[in-house]
């Protein structure tokens, strides 16, 4: 018989997602719930739910079986929904998934974690937890880091204004709240504390941080960069159009400050970005990306790409393909496109069959490759500073990323060296490629 008072986490989707997770197992820990690291051992299990598309979906359905599977085997005593999923579908998900003994919508969990102490100790508790209202953009604390300690993931605001027209999370989310600058430095001091060196700012649009409080991104990020044993502030989710072009001076110059910005462009070609009803044209990404290369030289830009959207043509595709050579972007992550119900995107024509979409996804993949490949053999011999992720300790390899490499998406730096730990800043030069294009460094000395 498993005890139900050991909780463990199942946790789905996006950085941003991965605090909520993160927010839930601190407010079960301080509710003196045990938490158990894996599933076994765990007599109640959390599911943290994504629902951004189809695939996500589906993926957060088939966490939710398998726990249901485990339960009905007697292996554990309780399964709890929380997340996205249940935020877009609400009570209909009570149907589907009946078995379950919780939902939850997003919140500042505080009401989960009670729940579930309850459930702990028998005691009847609502089978359906409603937020009450949209979740106050507030501090994020008691957070149990999932991370490795080198870095943490800040969000600076909840929600999105844009109303792009294949994406969900603005109904999940809701409109954009910004968090107040005194808790976000608050926030980066706590981490910091705890041994934190990298702040990876996230948000669903981090460039509209401040505009409900007078205050723009770049006075945030170096209020960051200047907060005591910060070591790298690196911005994540910028969106391309009203971009604040002061950032640039932070990303060139300030040292705490990644020479690095992940801007999610979706498209480049002007009628999938109309149809997709992103802001700007063609041209205004193009400028865009051009002046950020040019205000901030050897900036590394990650973006993100959605391919096979319904209306695209051979030649639209052909516009992305020369953008990542012309632009040398080396880190890209790319999707397809996925129909979502309740979106505006769902009501357009020209469907296009998800075999031609992924052809397309691979040939974009394909021209990244390429420059990933050409920029990765430039930096051979080079010395540079890493941030190690993970320390050498087991294997007498470490692995590290350096500015241009974000956690979890991008690629990252092995060191053959031992007594190195997560945390630990190092220079080293980098002398090989593995199979997966990551370079193979060597320490350098003092
Ligand atoms: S900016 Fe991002 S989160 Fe906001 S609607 Fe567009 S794709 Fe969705």
């Amino acid at each position: 018989m498993s005890d139900p008072s050991v909780v463990s986490l199942v946790h789905l989707g996006c950085a941003r997602n991965l605090i909520d997770s993160e927010l839930i197992l601190g407010r079960l820990s301080e509710r003196g719930l045990m938490i158990s690291g894996g599933l076994e051992g765990a007599g109640t299990v959390v599911i943290n739910t994504c629902s951004f598309i189809g695939p996500a979906r589906a993926e957060s359905e088939a966490a939710i079986n398998e726990q249901l599977e485990r339960k009905a085997n007697g292996e554990i005593e309780r399964v709890v929904v929380a997340g996205c999923l249940v935020q877009r579908y609400r009570r209909d998900l009570t149907e589907s998934f009946p078995a379950v003994d919780l939902f939850a919508e997003i919140s500042d969990y505080r009401g989960l974690a009670s729940a579930i102490a309850d459930m702990a100790t028998g005691k009847t508790t609502p089978a359906y937890l409603e937020a009450g209202g949209l979740r106050a953009p507030e501090r994020d604390a008691a957070r149990l880091l999932a991370t490795p300690r080198s870095y943490a993931n800040l969000r600076i605001s909840h929600g999105c204004d844009h109303e792009c027209s294949f994406c969900t999370i603005p109904s999940i989310r809701g409109p954009h709240r910004s968090k107040r600058l005194v808790d976000l430095v608050s926030e980066a001091e706590e981490l910091v504390g705890s041994g934190v060196r990298e702040l990876v700012l996230v948000a669903e649009d981090s460039t509209a941080w401040g505009r409900d409080m007078e205050l723009e991104l770049p006075q945030l990020v170096e209020a960051l960069a200047e907060t005591d044993g910060v070591e790298r502030v690196r911005v994540m989710y910028a969106y391309p159009n009203r971009f604040p072009w002061e950032l640039t001076t932070l990303l060139r110059e300030h040292p705490n400050v990644a020479t690095y910005l992940d801007i999610p462009i979706q498209h480049t070609a002007t009628p999938m970005l109309r149809a997709m009803r992103r802001a700007g044209s063609g041209e205004v990404v193009k400028r865009t990306l051009g002046r950020l290369q040019e205000e901030v030289p050897g900036i590394t830009i990650r973006t993100t790409l959605l391919m096979g959207f319904p209306g695209e043509t051979d030649e639209d595709v052909e516009e992305v393909i020369q953008l990542v050579r012309d632009h040398k972007l080396s880190r890209v992550g790319a999707f397809t496109y996925s129909q979502e119900e309740g979106t505006h995107a769902a009501t357009l024509e020209g469907i296009v069959p998800q075999e031609v979409a992924e052809e397309r996804h691979a040939a974009v993949l394909e021209a990244r490759d390429a420059v990933l490949e050409e920029a990765q053999a430039a930096r051979l011999g080079e010395r540079f500073e890493v941030i190690v992720d993970e320390g050498s300790e087991r294997t007498g390899t470490a692995v590290a990323r350096a500015e241009w490499d974000a956690p979890e998406v991008d690629l990252f730096a092995r060191i053959e060296a031992e007594g190195l730990s997560a945390g630990d800043i190092v220079q080293v030069e980098a002398v090989g490629l593995d199979e997966h294009c990551n370079h193979v460094c060597e320490l350098v000395e003092g």
